[in-house]
């Protein structure tokens, strides 16, 4: 049985695209912290964190594991074009992982 781990959100921002976008919760959560949902970025430690391995040199997430991607983001958006080869490349050197790409 394989178990679902946490997130990976190698960008944050999103750009609205439709009636569903309306009351989406990043946007909140995002004004919640005085922060600009708009804006997308690529996330500094955040990003490699499927590679990142603990003191003892263990993946952080372990083989088998279940990761859900780009939570605060589109996997796809235009905006983040130059950041999605990297990404790709890293779930290539994971793939013992499973990432959802919802
Ligand atoms: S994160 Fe989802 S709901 Fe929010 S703006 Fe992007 S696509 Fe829309």
């Amino acid at each position: 049985m394989s178990f679902l781990h946490d997130i990976w959100n190698p960008w944050h921002g999103c750009v609205k695209c439709s009636e569903g976008c309306q009351n989406c919760y990043m946007y909140f959560l995002d004004r919640m912290r005085d922060q600009n949902g708009a804006e997308i970025y690529k996330t500094k430690s955040g990003f490699s964190y499927p590679l990142q391995k603990d003191r003892a040199g263990h993946y952080k997430i372990q083989s088998g594991e279940q990761i859900r991607v780009c939570m605060t983001s589109d996997f796809f958006l235009e905006e983040a074009d130059p950041w999605r080869a990297e990404a790709w490349d890293i779930m290539r050197q994971r793939s013992d992982v499973v990432f959802f790409l919802l």
